[in-house]
C-alpha cells in the first residue's frame, strides 16, 4: 500500500482527490478488530446519496472520504476472518452490519444496531453511518468481513462483467428492494419517479418481477431519453402537474399497483421549485387503493439547505391522509442489501439483467472523480464507476 488516495469532501460542492491514510483493522474509535478485511478497491461508484452531501445538503464534516460502492480484492485479513482468502474478489454491501445483533439477525442489515453510536445503521463514508471511512479510494477496511462480503465464485468471470457487478453494493439492490416492497409482480403496472440511476435500477427490477409496464417520470430529457432508449416509458413531467393524466394517456387509467420514489428530499415541483414531499404525494396520488409504495428514495434528519423551516428537520407537508384513505402500504429506509445481492449476483453472472447498460455505466479513473461528481450533479444521464487501479480501463 502506501499509495492510499481517495476522494475527500471538502465543502459544499467541492470534492478533492488528496492522498489519504492506508486502511486499518481498526473501528471508528480506534479500537483494533479483528474481523476485518483490507481490500485493494476495484471499482467504486458515484451515487445521488454522495451528491446529497456534495450538495451541502446534510451535516456532512468536511474532510470526510466518501465511497459507499465498493467492490474490492482482498489483501489482509483480520485472524477472525474464516470464510474470505488473500486474492478474493468481493462485493461490498453499502450497509455495515454486525450480523450479531437483532435487526441484524432478522436481515434487516440496513439498521444494524452496533455499528453507530448514533442511531440504527452503519455505512462507509456516509453522514451519520458511524464514521466507517469511505471507499472512493485506492484501499479501504471493510468490517465483519465474513458476514458482510460477498465473493464472487469465479474472478476472472467476474472481471468480465464488473460494470455489471459493481452495481451489487447499492443501485441493483435498492431498485429490487423498492420495486419488491411497491409489490411489484407479474402482470403490474409500475410508476418510478426519477430517472437517476436508482430510478433506472428500480425500473429493471420490476421488469425482472414480471411487470407489464414500468413508467419513468423526470424533467431531466437527458435522462428520459436513454430510460426509453433502454425500453422503459417515459414520462415528462415538464409537460404539466397533473401525474394522473400523464399516466393515463400510456396505460389508459390514472392509477398504477405499484409506485417507487428513487428522488428523496431534494424532489423539484412543476416550476423547478424544490417542494420535499412532492413525490411521496403524488404517488400516493396515483397509486391504487391498496396498492403499495416504496421508498427507496432518501429522507433527512437534518437539512441544513431546505428552503422552509420544518424542512430543516425532516418534517414535510405530506397528504398522509390520501394515502390512508387509499390503505396505502409505504416501505423506507436503507435497502439491507445482503437480502439481495447473491440472487441479484447470479441475474448478473447468467445475463438476466445488463444494469450496467440500463444505467449507462461510465469508468473514471479516480483522479477524474470531481468531474464526475460536477457531471452527476449537472444531472448526466450515466452512473459513474471509478477505476482507481486501472483494472477496469485494463
Ligand atoms: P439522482 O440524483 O441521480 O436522481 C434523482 C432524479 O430525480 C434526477 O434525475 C432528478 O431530475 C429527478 N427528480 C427530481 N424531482 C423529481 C420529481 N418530482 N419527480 C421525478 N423525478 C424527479 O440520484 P440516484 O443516484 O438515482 O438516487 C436516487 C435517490 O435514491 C437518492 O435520494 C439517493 O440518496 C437514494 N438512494 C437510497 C438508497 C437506499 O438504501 N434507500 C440507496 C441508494 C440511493
Ligand atoms: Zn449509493
Ligand atoms: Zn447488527
Amino acid at each position: 500500500m502506501a499509495d492510499n488516495r481517495g476522494v475527500v469532501y471538502i465543502g459544499t460542492r467541492k470534492v478533492e482527490v488528496q492522498d489519504i491514510p492506508d486502511p486499518k483493522l481498526e473501528d471508528p474509535r480506534g479500537r483494533r478488530i479483528d474481523h476485518g478485511v483490507i481490500l485493494k478497491i476495484v471499482s467504486t461508484n458515484i451515487c445521488g446519496s454522495d451528491q446529497h452531501m456534495v450538495r451541502g445538503r446534510t451535516t456532512a464534516p468536511s474532510g470526510m472520504v466518501l465511497g459507499h460502492e465498493i467492490t474490492g480484492e482482498v489483501i489482509e485479513k483480520g485472524p477472525d476472518v474464516e470464510r474470505l482468502e488473500i486474492g478474493d474478489l468481493v462485493s461490498v454491501p453499502f450497509n455495515v452490519a454486525c450480523g450479531r445483533c437483532r435487526t441484524c439477525r432478522q436481515g434487516d442489515t440496513g439498521v444494524c444496531l452496533t455499528v453507530n453510536e448514533g442511531r440504527a445503521g452503519g455505512a462507509y463514508g456516509y453522514v451519520d453511518m458511524g464514521g466507517w471511512i469511505g471507499g472512493q479510494a485506492r484501499y479501504v477496511m471493510a468490517p465483519y468481513a465474513d458476514f458482510n462480503l460477498l465473493k464472487f465464485p469465479d474472478k476472472a468471470q467476474a472481471m468480465s462483467k464488473i460494470r455489471d457487478l459493481t452495481m451489487l453494493t447499492d443501485i441493483l439492490p435498492t431498485g429490487y428492494h423498492g420495486a419488491l416492497t411497491a409489490g411489484v409482480g407479474v402482470g403490474s403496472t409500475v410508476y418510478v419517479a426519477g430517472a437517476g440511476p436508482v430510478g433506472l435500477a428500480a425500473a429493471a427490477a420490476a421488469r425482472l418481477l414480471g411487470a407489464a409496464v414500468v413508467m419513468i417520470g423526470d424533467f431531466n430529457k437527458e435522462r428520459l431519453a436513454h430510460a426509453k432508449k433502454v425500453g422503459f416509458e417515459p414520462i415528462d413531467l415538464s409537460a404539466h402537474d397533473r401525474l394522473g393524466e400523464l399516466v393515463e394517456q400510456v396505460i389508459g387509467a390514472p392509477e398504477v399497483d405499484s409506485a417507487i420514489d428513487a428522488v428523496g428530499f431534494e424532489a423539484k415541483g412543476h416550476g423547478g421549485a424544490e417542494q420535499p414531499a412532492i413525490v411521496l404525494n403524488q404517488m400516493m396520488e396515483i397509486t391504487r387503493a391498496a396498492g403499495s409504495i416504496g421508498i427507496p428514495g432518501l429522507y433527512v434528519t437534518e437539512d441544513p439547505g431546505a428552503k422552509d423551516q420544518a424542512a430543516k428537520t425532516g418534517s414535510l407537508s405530506l397528504r398522509l391522509g390520501l394515502g390512508w384513505a387509499k390503505s396505502h402500504s409505504l416501505h423506507t429506509g436503507q435497502t439491507p442489501v445482503l437480502k439481495y445481492n447473491r440472487q441479484l449476483m447470479m441475474a448478473l453472472l447468467h445475463d438476466r439483467l445488463p444494469i450496467a447498460d440500463i444505467v449507462n455505466a461510465q469508468v473514471i479513473s479516480l483522479e477524474d472523480a470531481p468531474s464526475g461528481y460536477a457531471d452527476f450533479d449537472k444531472g448526466a444521464a450515466a452512473k459513474f464507476v471509478i477505476d482507481p487501479h486501472g483494472m477496469l480501463a485494463a
